[in-house]
C-alpha cells in the first residue's frame, strides 16, 4: 500500500525525509512521517479502520509474528496514527512515539508500564491533579511506592534518590503554578538512583523546550493542550528510546489498549504542522501580557518564568527557549473579587484547559485542582487567589484592555 508503512509495533524512525542534510523542525513538523497511498494524495490520508486485511493465511500469520511490516489492528497501530507519531517523534529527537487517546493514559502508561509491586517512585509535588491522582492514590493501590519531593530542592532530591528508585516523574514548567525543575540536575541524579526520568512536557511543548537533550529519558504530551491547540480532540503521546518502548511500553499499550483514534491523529497531525508558529505568537504575547500584569497594583504576585522575579528564572532560561503560554496570576483580593474579576473578562473565556488558540483563564482551587484538596494544594503554593491565564492568539493588545478593564471592576 504505502512505501513507508509501519507495523503496529515499529514507530520509529524520527523523520522519514529522505534528504541529504539534517532538515529544520519547521520542515519536519510539514514533512515528517507523510506516507502517501498509491492515490498520491498531498494533504495526510485518515485511515477509519479498525482492522486490515491479508491476501492470504499466511501473509495473515507473517503480520501476526512480526514478520511484514503490515498493520493488524488499529488498537495496536493505524498508518493515520503512526504518521503522528513519526511526525511528532521527528519534532522531539527521539527515536519512538507512542500515541495515546489522552495525556492521562500517556502519564499513566509511561508509569505503570515500568513498574512493578515493590518498586519505587520519586515525583516533584506540584503536578497536574490527576497525575498526582496516579501518583499518590492509584499505583500505591498495587503496592509501588510513590514519595514526593519539592521540585527545586536539590537536597530533597538527593535524600530521596539515595534508594534505589525505577522511576523519576516531573513536571516542568508545571500546572499551574509554573515551578521551575532543573533537568539535568534530576537526570543526574534519578541515573544513579538507577531509574529512568519521565517528563511531563505539557506546558513547554517541544517547541520551547526539548527533555531528552537535557537527560530525561521520556516525555510525555497531552496533545489536548498545545499540540492539537485548536480545542477539538483528546490525545497524548509518549516519546522515548526504541528500546523503552520495546521494553515496556509496546506490551502494555497493546493489551490495556490506551489507542488515539485514527480522526485524532489525524487532527494532531495537520496541527503539529502549524505548532512552533502557534505557540511562539502565543509565549510572545504571553510575555507581554505578563510584563503588563506585573506593574498592576491589584496583582500580588505574577508567576511567569522568564520574568526576573521567578524563582526558576535562570534555569528557565538555560533549559526554556521561551516563558511559555500561560501566567499565575495571584490577586491582591481574596476569592469573591477573583470571581467578579473572572466573571467580568469580555474575550478570554472561564475554561479549564489550556494551549488553545483562545485564551482561556481559571481557577485551579476550585477546578483543575478541586480534587487534591486544601492541605496539598497549600503544599503546591495553589492559592483561593491564584488564576491561570492560558494565552492564545488573539491579538495581545485586545488582551491586555480585556484584563485591564475586569481588573477594574474589583
Ligand atoms: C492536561 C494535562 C494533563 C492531562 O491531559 P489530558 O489530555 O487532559 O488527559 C496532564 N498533565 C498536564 C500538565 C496537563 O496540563
Amino acid at each position: 500500500m504505502t512505501k513507508q508503512h509501519r507495523p503496529w509495533g515499529y514507530h520509529g524512525p524520527a523523520g522519514e525525509a529522505k534528504v541529504d542534510w539534517e532538515l529544520h523542525p519547521d520542515t519536519l513538523a510539514v514533512r515528517a512521517g507523510l506516507a502517501r497511498s498509491g492515490f498520491n494524495e498531498t494533504g495526510e490520508a485518515m485511515y477509519l479502520t479498525s482492522g486490515f486485511t491479508y491476501n492470504s493465511a499466511d501473509e495473515a500469520a507473517a503480520s501476526f509474528s512480526g514478520d511484514t511490516d503490515h498493520f493488524v489492528y488499529s488498537r495496536f497501530n493505524n498508518p493515520t496514527v503512526a504518521m503522528f507519531e513519526n511526525r511528532l517523534a521527528a519534532l522531539e529527537g527521539a527515536e519512538a512515539a507512542v500515541a495515546t487517546a489522552s495525556g492521562m493514559a500517556a502519564m499513566f502508561a509511561s508509569v505503570a508500564s515500568v513498574v512493578a509491586k515493590g518498586d519505587r517512585v520519586v515525583a516533584s509535588f506540584a503536578m497536574f491533579s490527576s497525575c498526582y491522582v496516579v501518583l499518590s492514590e492509584i499505583l500505591p493501590r498495587w503496592g509501588v511506592e510513590v514519595e514526593f519531593v519539592h521540585g527545586n530542592e536539590l537536597a530533597d532530591w538527593e535524600a530521596a534518590l539515595s534508594k534505589p528508585t525505577k522511576v523519576v516523574f516531573v513536571e516542568t514548567p508545571s500546572n499551574p503554578m509554573l515551578e521551575i525543575i532543573d533537568l539535568k540536575m534530576v537526570s543526574t541524579l534519578a541515573h544513579n538512583a538507577g531509574a529512568i526520568l519521565i517528563v511531563d512536557n505539557i506546558m513547554a511543548s517541544p517547541v520551547l523546550q526539548k527533555p531528552l537533550e537535557l537527560g530525561a529519558d521520556v516525555v510525555v504530551y497531552s496533545t489536548t493542550k498545545h499540540l492539537d491547540g485548536q480545542g477539538r480532540t483528546l490525545g497524548g503521546a509518549i516519546l522515548g528510546s526504541k528500546e523503552y518502548v520495546s521494553e515496556y511500553l509496546e506490551q502494555f499499550v497493546r493489551h490495556t489498549g490506551p489507542a488515539m483514534s485514527p480522526f485524532t491523529a489525524w487532527t494532531v497531525l495537520k496541527s503539529l504542522e502549524t505548532l512552533s508558529m502557534r505557540v511562539n505568537r502565543m509565549n510572545d504575547s504571553a510575555f507581554t501580557i505578563a510584563k503588563f500584569l506585573a506593574e498592576h497594583k491589584l496583582i500580588k504576585q505574577l508567576r511567569y518564568p522568564f520574568l526576573t522575579n521567578h524563582p526558576g528564572h535562570q534555569v528557565a532560561l538555560a533549559q526554556m527557549s521561551g516563558g511559555g503560554t500561560t501566567i499565575g496570576i495571584e490577586l491582591a483580593v481574596a476569592e469573591p473579587a477573583v470571581f467578579k474579576f473572572l466573571n467580568s473578562l469580555q474575550v478570554i473565556d472561564i475554561s479549564n484547559n489550556l494551549g488553545d488558540s483562545k485564551s482561556l483563564i481559571t481557577h485551579p482551587a476550585s477546578s483543575t485542582h478541586r480534587r487534591v484538596g486544601e492541605e496539598i494544594r497549600a503544599k503546591m503554593g495553589i492559592s483561593n487567589s491564584l488564576v491561570r491565564l492560558s494565552v492564545g492568539l488573539e491579538h495581545p493588545a485586545d488582551l491586555i484592555q480585556d484584563l485591564e478593564q475586569a481588573l477594574a471592576k474589583i
